[in-house]
């Protein structure tokens, strides 16, 4: 499925209606450049499992966990991982393969630590199109 926005407020709606549908163990991989909209995404996702406080990167705790919604959220930013083994420090495995739902930004820097079955979203500008344009793709990758 290809999405196509031209504002903040339809990808975060997006994110909203997907949290709506995030099922238990489910891992949401989201890819995409700097600035693209990835945490705007995740907003409107906390939004959707009835998450109502702020939502933003967790950059300096790598991962952050939210409990006030439908199903634990967990929110990674993996940006500035320096070695996967910080990933088991975390205890990644809990988050991956428990009840709730994962999210990791950046995910493709730890490829190697990603379970078999995901939802991939990734999120690419094309500034002919615009400036706020975003072309959304969500996937499931088995
Ligand atoms: P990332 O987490 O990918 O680094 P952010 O979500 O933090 O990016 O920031 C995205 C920025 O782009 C925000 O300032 C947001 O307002 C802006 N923006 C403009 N158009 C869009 C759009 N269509 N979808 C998402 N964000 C957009
Ligand atoms: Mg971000």
């Amino acid at each position: 499925m290809v999405i196509e926005t031209r504002t903040p407020e339809e990808t975060y709606e997006l994110g909203r209606q997907l949290g709506q549908k995030a099922y238990p163990g489910q891992v949401i991989c989201l890819n995409g450049d700097l600035g693209v909209g990835k945490t705007v995404f995740t907003q409107g996702f906390a939004a959707g499992l009835g998450i109502e406080g702020p939502v933003n990167s967790p950059t300096f705790t790598i991962v952050q966990e939210y409990d006030e919604g439908r199903l634990p959220l967990y929110h990674f930013d993996v940006y500035r991982i320096g070695d996967i083994s910080e990933m088991d420090e975390i205890g990644y495995e809990d988050c991956f393969y428990g009840e709730g739902v994962t999210l990791i930004e950046w995910s493709q820097l730890i490829r190697e630590l990603l379970p078999q079955q995901v939802t991939c979203v990734t999120i690419e500008k094309d500034l002919e199109q615009g400036f706020d344009y975003r072309r959304i793709r969500v996937e499931e990758r088995t």
